[in-house]
């Protein structure tokens, strides 16, 4: 998945929240701050799109309709039709957007979803992340080379646009207080940096890492990129992973995985 997609995903949440807020919050006084609120966000994350993207994204959704749906099996979840081999090749392999020949709707490979049901909408903490951010093997043994180790592929996999600044930035949040929370859980973020959305990059540490807070190891570490304009979200999805894994039979399970496929399968099930 391209970083691009990333965003419009995330959009596309927000897009959606938005309706749903028109719908459930009518009558309350709240209501009209709370749109203006993801009004702004929406705002915020467009300005760090290309031009073309923006203009496709808001013509589709000007119909109200979806405009990033997931490719299963080639074929697109928008309008379902067969895609042409090559342009399911494209989706697969190329970091550009791609949208499919019929809908125009933006298109992303979602190999984790294939033998479910057609109509299962694209959910839960995986639209954060991507296989190339689940790191089965921590080597560091501190908290510093851990948090350096996970910046670096979450920047090698293109999500954060300068690795140096995710690394002080996260450094910076962790000198204010230790993001160990117990449960041998960690959440190392930085805030307001630049990425194109939220991101989260997943490390295993079988023997553990010292987070200098004096605590227990930690086994399981959670880092994530929290553009300003994805507080929010930072926040569901940083409860939900607490919530989930502060079950010891699903951390163990998590714990227990040797490739990033394997974390993979797990990750996407969270929060669906
Ligand atoms: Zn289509």
């Amino acid at each position: 998945m391209n970083k691009y997609i990333n965003q419009l995903l995330q959009l596309q949440d927000m897009t959606l929240a938005l309706r749903e807020n028109d719908i459930l919050r009518r009558d309350t006084k709240s209501a009209p701050v709370f749109s203006k609120e993801i009004e702004k966000n929406i705002e915020e994350m467009k300005k760090s799109l290309p031009s073309d993207i923006v203009y496709k994204m808001e013509r589709l959704n000007s119909k109200g309709e979806l405009f990033v749906v997931p490719m299963i099996d080639n074929v697109c979840n928008g309008c379902f039709m067969r895609l042409p081999v090559a342009v399911g090749h494209n989706v697969r392999n190329t970091t550009q957007c791609v949208t499919c020949p019929t809908c125009d709707r933006f298109l992303y490979e979602d190999y984790q979803m294939r033998r479910e049901n057609d109509n299962a909408h694209y959910k839960g903490i995986a639209r954060f992340s991507s296989l190339a951010l689940m790191i089965p093997d921590l080597k560091a043994s501190g908290h510093a080379e851990a948090i350096a180790e996970m910046a670096s592929a979450t920047y090698a996999a293109g999500f954060v646009e300068d690795e140096k600044e995710f690394k002080d930035a996260l450094m910076r949040r962790e000198a204010m207080a230790s993001t160990a929370v117990g449960c041998a859980l960690a959440f190392p973020h930085a805030r307001g940096v630049h990425a194109g959305g939220l991101t989260l990059a997943v490390g295993i540490s079988q023997k553990g890492v010292d987070f200098g807070d004096g605590g227990d190891p930690v086994n399981l570490v959670f880092m994530s990129a929290v553009p300003a304009q994805a507080s929010m979200f930072y926040m569901e999805m940083v409860s939900k992973l607490a919530r989930y894994f502060g079950d010891e039979t699903r951390s163990q399970r998590l714990l227990s995985c040797s490739s990033p496929e394997e974390m993979w399968k797990i990750i996407v099930k969270i929060g669906r």
